[in-house]
C-alpha cells in the first residue's frame, strides 16, 4: 500500500532491525521497546487491522502466530512468559494501521493491560 510505514519497512525502503523474514511475514524490533523483548510481526500483505482480516487471510494469520512463538523462543522468553498483542483501532492504542502482532517478554506483565 502506498504510504504505509510498515509496508515500506517490509519492502526495506525504510530500515529496521529485522529478526525474521519469509514469503509471507516480516518481523523486526520495535523502535520504542516496552520490554526487553519487543518484536513486531507483520504480514507482508497490507491488512489494516484484525477487523479487516478476511477469510483468505486465515493461513497467513495462523502462520504469523506460529512465527510469534518461534521469535519468543529465539529471544529466550518462552519459559519465563510472553504476551502477543494486536492493538485494533484507537481505544486499544493502534497507532500504525498495518496489522502487527507485538511479541513482548522479558519482564513481569500486568493484567488487565492498561
Ligand atoms: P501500535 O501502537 O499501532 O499497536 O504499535 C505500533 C508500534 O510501532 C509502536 O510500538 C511503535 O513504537 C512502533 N513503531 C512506530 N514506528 C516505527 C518504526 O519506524 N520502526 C519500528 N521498528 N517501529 C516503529
Ligand atoms: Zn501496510
Amino acid at each position: 500500500m502506498n504510504d504505509c510505514l510498515f509496508c515500506k519497512i517490509a519492502a526495506k525502503e525504510i530500515p529496521s532491525d529485522a529478526v525474521y523474514e519469509d514469503e509471507h511475514v516480516f518481523a523486526f524490533r520495535d523502535i520504542n521497546p516496552q520490554a526487553p523483548c519487543h518484536v513486531l510481526v507483520i504480514p507482508k500483505k497490507h491488512i489494516t487491522h484484525l477487523a479487516d482480516a478476511q477469510p483468505e487471510d486465515q493461513a497467513v494469520l495462523g502462520h504469523l502466530m506460529l512465527i510469534c512463538a518461534n521469535i519468543a523462543r529465539m529471544d529466550g522468553v518462552e519459559a519465563s512468559g510472553y504476551r502477543v498483542a494486536l492493538n485494533t483501532n484507537r481505544q486499544a492504542g493502534q497507532s500504525v494501521y498495518h496489522l502487527h502482532a507485538h511479541v513482548l517478554g522479558g519482564r513481569e506483565m500486568g493484567w488487565p493491560p492498561g
